[in-house]
């Protein structure tokens, strides 16, 4: 069978020439003798290959010394935990409920402090990402965000300027849209939007927040201790982070952040004109706010929304469907989606809408 575009949240596509270089090397990498799964995490041959990950990655996001750069298990959301219990030393902190993974967020961290939702936009199925302006405690041990709302298809157009750090959750659109990475205190994201793998979270952390993890905090997610050990505590996800590095390497050939931002805009803007202007679909995400990493849309109609999905799957384009919490459907177009997927997908819709007229 060919391959398919994926339009998957996540687990999401890889490029394929970073499967196929994970292929050839599977049996034996490079002169070792043996697979990456097979290695010792404290071999000199492993340690080169989470050094040249880490160091394709501070390339891409311009991160200076003054960060860490982690790789953690639990995905990000092992972090909802992480950040309060290494974070909370006034036990007071600030959550901008903009989506279902915010809200999760502030919901495990006020096991921990005392978390107050400066804005919300869940009354409105989340459709916009929240105004905080005005809003926001100086004193709070940090803010925090959730740059991209994978569910509902909104992203932040500004990041908030408080004199707490800023926190992000950007699972979904780290290393697809560039950020200036000096304006937060810590960034993390699941791997398997637009990085790599699945079981592995990345983490970045100025140093300056660190060595104020609460007594409880388990060693494992205590950031600092985790900086001491090279991200290697106990053993890492080892072959998520070599694939990660080998997606980094594919990314630093299509221009770096810069360079596939400029494409995935295009992607996006394809996707959403095309919507703008058909008589049956529409977008369901408010137009300023809406994501160039996930664009959701609906017929208004469950049973065409299905029949939709249905129709796109038998023509190759799989994984359309929307969440579960919101139905419609969601195209997922991270950074290995290329133009011609997109394309494809406006072609799908098209066809469908002269069908269904
Ligand atoms: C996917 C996603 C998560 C969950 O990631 P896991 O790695 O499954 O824990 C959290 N936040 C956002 C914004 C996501 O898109």
């Amino acid at each position: 069978m060919d391959r398919v575009y994926n339009f998957s949240p996540g687990p999401s596509a890889l490029p394929l020439p970073v499967l196929e270089k994970v292929k050839a090397a599977l049996p034996v990498y490079g002169e070792t003798g043996m697979s990456v799964m097979e290695m010792s995490h404290r071999s000199p041959m492993y340690q080169a290959i989470i050094d040249d990950a880490e160091a394709r990655i501070r390339a891409l996001m311009h991160i200076p010394d003054t960060y860490s750069v982690l790789f953690l298990h639990g995905g990000a959301t092992m972090q909802f935990a992480s950040v309060p219990l290494n974070l909370g030393v006034k036990g007071e902190a600030d959550y901008i409920d903009s989506g279902n993974f915010a809200h999760g967020a502030a919901g495990e961290a006020a096991k921990y402090l005392k978390v107050n939702v400066v804005a919300s936009s869940r009354e409105d199925n989340y459709v916009y990402i929240p105004e905080w302006e005005g809003k926001l405690n100086p004193e709070a041990d940090y803010l925090h965000i959730t740059t991209n709302n994978t569910i509902y298809g909104t992203h932040y157009t500004k990041l908030p300027e408080g004199k707490a750090p800023l926190v992000a959750d950007m699972s979904s659109n780290i290393l697809g849209e560039a950020y200036d990475i000096t304006k937060f205190g810590v960034v993390y994201a699941g791997a398997q939007k637009n990085i790599g793998p699945a079981g592995l979270c990345l983490l970045i952390v100025r140093k300056d927040l660190l060595g104020h993890a609460a007594a409880t905090c388990p060693k494992v997610l205590n950031w600092t201790t985790q900086t001491d050990n090279g991200s290697m505590l106990n053993t890492p996800n080892t072959f998520a982070i070599y694939v990660a590095g080998l997606c980094m390497e594919w990314l630093q050939g299509q221009g770096g952040v810069e360079g596939i931002e400029k494409v995935n805009r295009e992607k996006a803007a394809l996707l959403y004109d095309y919507l703008d202007n058909s008589a049956l679909f529409n977008a369901t995400a408010q137009k300023e706010f809406r994501s160039i990493m996930n664009v959701t849309f609906v017929t208004g109609d469950k049973d065409k929304d299905a029949a939709f999905v249905k129709f796109a799957a038998s023509r190759g384009l799989v994984n359309l469907k929307g969440h579960r919490s919101v139905g419609g459907m969601r195209a997922s177009i991270y950074n290995a989606m290329p133009m011609e997927g997109v394309k494809a997908l406006v072609e799908t819709l098209k066809a469908f809408e002269t069908e269904n007229k």
